[in-house]
């Protein structure tokens, strides 16, 4: 049976009425003033989905991409750091996305969630899911969680409530701030009596609620458990994801067999996308893994094998924006056929290197590499050249096996999402027109 969380945030309004009151409760932390509402997430349980229907301007007024949200911005990523703050360890290894908190990632404890997309209708009860719920008659009450939540959850923002989604502390009421808490409650946690909880009854304001205090880390891992040395962790991701879409996840504790990436999922139908079967290398610190077709801009978590949160590592960002997109054959090969141009790396700007191969060229031969911020497919020698209009040309030889490489950077001004259009072209007498082209790529900076 479905019941209303009675024990609800309740507005600023009501905490001046009774501060005095919530001040005479206040306990010192860590005497565990933290309460317990008997609910526990399994594993079957630790997606969540956000329906970004807030009628707030101000809900969704942070329109500056973070590259730790991959594709996520406004209240959505609000209400992903919210979550994140309950994780085991310090997200991206860093913990400095939000600007409000020392660490984001404070909960040290076998809870870790998994990011599960963005929806655009509401699924029902249960589909672990944040939404903001029409509300006619303001009151009181800023937010509430449909418990209990092991069976599934539900987070309720009043549309009476001006919503603000930060990154900085704006006057309206904090999203992220609210979202805390009530996740809290989705954990299994009742309310705290102690000083400066996020889990206190009523919402001090400003952002002081989106960081953890040590009685909401003690109630937390009452519930999880705290994480042992023995949990598994992801401290980076390399290799290429790109062209050959394959990740490898740096870290450690993977199993060195049966371990199940978790990425989330296209569909954003509430369960991730999933490789298992999945084997590690170097002591379990090293996993390769292939992204699977429906994987988005999202996270990935490992669960080593076993069915406790013991077993699921922390959740870490994954962008699988293609870096270097293919933009067709150029359509004329000559002596050794179309030649191959393909990219690898880094384009973050600031970031790389990055790496640019083209084989299929005829041995020592020069190559002419075109480059174009535009890209609009025009004739060619009988078939069709891409990056137009021509920006800058560069001549590269290839090598006595008919490959040429380059590697470089972008520069830390090159503004995210830029792109280059590259092509390039030999002379082939072998060629209809005397000229070998290769296949058109798009490299973005990212
Ligand atoms: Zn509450």
């Amino acid at each position: 049976m479905r019941t209303r969380d009675p024990r609800r945030l309740v507005a600023a309004s009501a905490l001046l009425a009774t501060a005095s009151a919530v001040a005479s409760l206040s306990a010192p932390v860590g005497t565990g003033a933290f309460t317990l509402t008997g609910d526990l997430l399994d594993l079957g349980q630790r997606d969540f989905r956000v329906l970004n229907n807030f009628s707030d301007p101000s809900a969704n007024d942070n329109t500056t991409p973070h590259p730790d949200f991959p594709g996520v911005l406004g209240a959505t990523q609000a209400i992903w750091k919210a979550h994140l703050e309950w994780s085991s360890v310090p997200f991206a290894g860093t913990g400095d996305q939000d600007p409000t908190q020392t660490v984001l990632g404070d909960g040290g404890a076998n809870y870790d969630a998994s990011f599960q997309g963005e929806i655009t209708s509401a699924p029902g009860s249960n589909g672990n899911v944040h939404r903001e719920l029409f509300d006619p008659n303001p009151g009181g009450v800023l937010a509430f969680t449909e418990l209990p939540s092991s069976d599934g959850w539900t987070i309720n923002y009043l549309s009476s409530v001006t919503w603000q989604d930060g990154p900085g502390d704006d006057g309206a009421t904090d999203l992220q701030a609210v979202a805390t808490h009530e996740i809290g409650h989705v954990l299994g946690l009742g309310h705290s009596s102690a000083g400066g909880a996020t889990m206190a009854p009523f919402l001090t304001g400003g952002v002081s609620q989106r960081s953890l205090s040590a009685d909401d880390v003690a109630g937390l891992q009452a519930v999880y458990g705290a994480a042992p040395a023995s949990k598994p962790v992801i401290t980076a991701l390399g290799g290429t994801m790109l062209q050959a879409s394959t990740l490898t996840i740096h870290g450690g504790g993977f199993a060195p067999f049966g371990n199940t990436v978790w990425f989330t999922s296209a569909a954003a139908d509430g369960t991730p996308a999933m490789v298992s079967g999945v084997t590690s290398s170097a002591g379990g610190t090293r996993i390769d893994v292939t992204l699977p077709p429906d994987a988005a801009d999202g996270s990935v978590l490992v669960l080593a094998g076993g069915a406790t949160g013991a077993s699921l590592s922390n959740e870490w960002p994954l962008d699988v924006v293609e870096h270097f997109t293919d933009l067709g054959p150029s359509g004329i090969g000559g002596l050794f056929g179309e030649p191959r141009l393909t990219g690898s790396g880094d384009t973050a700007p600031g970031g790389g290197p990055f790496t640019l191969v083209c084989q299929g060229g005829i041995p020592t031969q020069t190559s002419f590499v075109f480059l174009s911020t535009t890209v609009t497919p025009v004739p060619f020698y009988g078939g069709t050249f891409y990056p137009f209009p021509i920006a800058a040309q560069r001549v590269v030889p290839f090598n006595g096996a008919g490959v040429w490489s380059v590697t470089t950077a972008f520069g830390p001004a090159v503004p995210s999402g830029f792109e280059v259009a590259l092509q390039c072209a030999h002379e082939d007498l072998a060629a209809p027109f005397g000229v070998s082209a290769s296949n058109g790529l798009l490299v973005t900076v990212e």
